[in-house]
């Protein structure tokens, strides 16, 4: 939905046409480009395909409405007081293979399930009545196999800050085409990552707003980098 989509910019007045013909201009420019590709043996048939595919239901939007369209979803995340969000960069330079006993994958679940926990317990007590939490992810086979087994780990011998009881069950994998919550956490990951890379603030600035956060401190966020880093995600920390 971020990208500008080259085929649309070939498309004379592509702006002013109405949905279906925009979407009729934009399939007849890439069939005829898979056309040309396939007839070339060229490798990059496939992953052109594929790309295809994932934007297959935006091709009717201008890169200004799809844009629109993402930086209104930010705005309402922005002013959900009632979320809370929690989230690992880490900066592939800085995570040393040698010495971490875990990969990059693995310590940025334990990081967010130890302080999912540790905001269930506070909001426990607030509450006066045990809270639970449910982890829900987006659906990859790799990652669930290794997920659900690292989360029974937690739950028998707890994370390594943290005994886990409130967060409960393993963690339910979903198809995120369907499911709208796991869309919007990708908006903030996409957020927070452009943020870390590419210094782009405007998205980055409404859903950091949601970051967990105690006694001023934005918590539920970290960014494992330089020791002198000094990005807000740092500073706040
Ligand atoms: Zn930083």
């Amino acid at each position: 939905m971020m990208r500008k989509y080259l085929e649309q910019s070939r498309i004379q007045d592509f702006s002013s046409l109405d949905y279906a013909q925009r979407r009729y201009e934009v399939e007849k420019y890439r069939n005829i480009e898979l056309l040309r590709l396939r007839k070339a043996k060229s490798k990059n048939y496939k992953q052109q395909k594929k790309n295809y595919n994932k934007t297959i239901d935006y091709i009717h939007l201008t890169f200004d409405e799809r844009k629109k369209i993402v930086f209104e979803i930010a705005k309402k995340i922005s002013k959900s007081v009632n979320l809370r969000l929690f989230a690992e960069c880490i900066d592939k330079i800085h995570f040393d293979p040698n010495r971490a006993v875990k990969s990059i994958d693995e310590q940025a679940f334990e990081q967010l399930v130890t302080r999912f926990e540790s905001y269930l317990k506070i909001y426990s007590k607030i509450a006066n009545s045990k809270q639970y939490g449910l982890l829900i992810h987006d659906n990859n086979q790799t990652v669930a196999k290794r997920h659900t087994e690292l989360m029974k780990k937690f739950h028998k011998g707890g994370t390594l800050w943290t005994h886990i009881s409130n967060i409960i069950e393993t963690p339910l994998f979903v198809d995120s085409q369907l499911t709208s919550m796991v869309q919007m956490a990708d908006l903030c990951g996409y957020a927070l990552r452009r943020y870390v890379e590419n210094n782009e603030t405007d998205l980055f600035d409404l859903v950091f707003e949601r970051g967990d956060r105690k006694n001023g401190k934005c918590v539920g966020i970290r960014h494992f980098s330089d020791a002198n880093c000094q990005c807000k995600i740092c500073q706040a920390h």
